[in-house]
């Protein structure tokens, strides 16, 4: 493996996120904040993308297939890998129940293999948490793995299912299961330190830019020195990295790591897949 491996990821949310996850069903102000994620903010990132020849991988809720089908198409077309988000960006322990959940990721595996001619390996929650189900629903589908969980920070491993977590005892952290686990971390989001909104859950979005991705330089940095075949994986959304304040720093930040001796840019998927052969499931 490369000293360091970069993985760039995009949560394609669009209007989805603005919907379900902030019940603006009529606020076109909101909705508007998505339709510039997939009109503006994701041409200008496929075009950074092919300026630096630097894989993407896209986490794209089948919502915002469907309702922007030409610029999905174009983030497959030019080299993008098209993965699973749920259907309507809905975080999987709030649905009422499992058939509801199941049906959602269903439908959007439909949308992806519409799309793209084969089924997603890969899958990330919208609410980077699970139901009870989730687990066997993703096993169902046939996804290999997943990137929603924090127990690592470089570092695959794969994914625990069967915790359990009762008030008047300790935490049971269950067993691994043979899905791979590419680890997200809140540091690496860029969603909740740079977007604005008035209610919930937190008015953010002016912290000055740089701290934040300095935080990420750090981060990198650090891993780079200090661990051993580590994966820094960064989530972005179009509608907030594709302004263009941040996209000329995420430029900067590609050129920094480009930089380094052995680093190298891949697609999750293969990560996943060489991580996995490197250490086989139990
Ligand atoms: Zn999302």
């Amino acid at each position: 493996m490369a000293k360091a491996t970069v993985c760039l990821s995009y949560d394609f949310d669009a209007v989805s996120t603005w919907l379900w996850s902030y019940d603006s069903w009529d606020e076109p102000t909101r909705h508007s904040r998505g339709v510039f994620g997939a009109e503006v903010g994701a041409p200008r990132l496929l075009d950074l993308h092919d300026k630096y020849d630097v894989p993407a991988t896209w986490f794209i809720p089948g919502h915002t297939i469907e309702s922007f089908p030409e610029i999905c198409g174009e983030v497959w077309d030019r080299g993008g890998d098209v993965q699973h988000h749920g259907w309507s960006h809905t975080g999987p322990a709030t649905f009422e129940s499992e058939e509801d959940e199941r049906a959602d990721v269903e439908r959007a595996v439909d949308n992806i293999v519409d799309l793209t001619g084969r089924k997603p390996t890969g899958y990330r929650s919208p609410a980077w948490d699970f139901s009870a189900h989730t687990l066997d629903i993703l096993a169902d589908i046939g996804i290999r793995w997943e990137s929603s969980k924090m127990a690592s920070d470089f570092t695959p491993h794969y994914v625990y299912g069967g915790w359990e977590a009762p008030p008047d005892g300790p935490y049971v952290r269950g067993e691994p299961t043979d899905i791979v686990e590419l680890p997200v971390s809140w540091q690496r989001d860029d969603w909740p330190p740079l977007t604005f909104t008035w209610a919930r859950p937190h008015r953010m979005g002016y912290v000055p830019e740089d701290s934040i991705f300095q935080r990420w330089y750090d981060q990198f940095d650090w891993m780079y020195e200090n661990v051993d075949d580590g994966v820094f994986i960064l989530t972005m959304h179009p509608q907030v990295m594709g302004q263009a304040h941040r996209i000329m720093r995420l430029e900067a930040l590609v050129q920094h790591m480009s930089t380094k001796p052995d680093v190298e840019f891949k697609l999750m998927d293969t990560v996943a897949e060489e991580w996995r052969e490197a250490n086989p499931p139990a």
